[in-house]
């Protein structure tokens, strides 16, 4: 492990090439861990391999090293650290915090419905509770932590830790990374909000630290969503030097930066334009 006071990450899916708003994420972050004089780790999250293309771990990292974002160390891959996930897992699971469920999308839903509760807009169905004090555990099955917060209860109640396909959660994979790795400063995207909540839960029932959060605007689109695969969110062009700094202007004029420097039409080389754009982040820093 690096051994520094600042310690930060990028977290990408590799379910696609970087577009204009992960791009700004890369940026931010490793903005706010350079303005720092600190680290910046590189992870990619792998887990939910169906989700993944094959190869888009190659051109993220393609994307980020032709943008100058140079990462420390060596970068992780979490379907190389599941040994991690299970023992902080077995952990949950000898202490008593967390649970084996089998229930189906339709039983969450049914007993939702028979508590009074609408159907709910999200994916995510609030879990009600109902097998934490079963005490059989026929596999395969599912592995919820039991939420003893009043707002989590309310909002997800006991969240899945480990689907009954095996597959760890990201919340559960994030937490224990961050914690194996040290990180001190997570930057991301917006879009990750609600979930912070349920990661601090689950630090302090695993005895980590809390890291700090810092979560940045959305890049969205004509519609006002959210660029993502889904939305077909184009792929950054960082096929010449000239495309990169396009790129990145892009995604320091999302990011509020604003030294004029930055947005020249021969901006300077892009190892330059990230020592302005660190400069510009800084100031913005201490004026805060
Ligand atoms: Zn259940």
């Amino acid at each position: 492990m690096l051994t520094c006071n600042y310690l930060g990450r990028f977290a990408p899916s590799p379910t696609g090439a970087l577009h204009a708003g992960s791009l700004a994420t890369a940026l931010g972050s490793w903005l706010h861990a350079r303005a720092h004089n600190g680290k910046w780790l590189l992870r990619i999250e792998d887990l939910d391999l169906p989700r993944c293309i094959p190869g888009a771990d190659k051109m993220i990292i393609q994307q980020l090293m032709a943008c100058g974002l140079e990462w420390d160390g060596d970068i992780e891959y979490q379907s190389k650290r599941t040994a991690f996930y299970q023992s902080a897992l077995n952990e949950l699971i000898n202490s008593q915090k967390s649970f084996a469920c089998r229930c189906t999308r339709k039983q969450i839903e049914d007993a939702l419905l028979s508590l009074g509760h609408k159907k709910q807009r999200h994916e995510e169905l609030m879990y009600p509770g109902t097998c934490r004090d079963k005490k059989d555990i026929v596999e395969p099955c599912a592995w919820r932590l039991r939420v003893d917060d009043e707002d989590l209860r309310k909002t997800v109640g006991d969240f899945v830790l480990r689907r009954a396909d095996g597959i760890f959660t990201y919340q559960l994979a994030v937490v224990v990374d961050d914690a194996l790795q040290g990180i001190t400063h997570i930057v991301r995207g917006a879009d990750l909000l609600d979930n912070t909540p349920r990661q601090i839960y689950l630090q302090k029932q695993l005895g980590y630290k809390q890291p700090q959060y810092l979560h940045l605007p959305l890049v969205l689109d004509e519609n006002n969503e959210k660029l993502s695969k889904q939305t077909l969110a184009k792929a950054i062009h960082t096929d010449s030097p000239e495309n990169c700094l396009k790129a990145l202007q892009a995604a320091a004029k999302h990011l509020g930066l604003n030294d004029e420097r930055l947005y020249q039409e021969n901006a300077s080389r892009v190892s330059k334009w990230l020592e302005i754009a660190i400069e510009n982040y800084r100031a913005i820093l201490k004026s805060e």
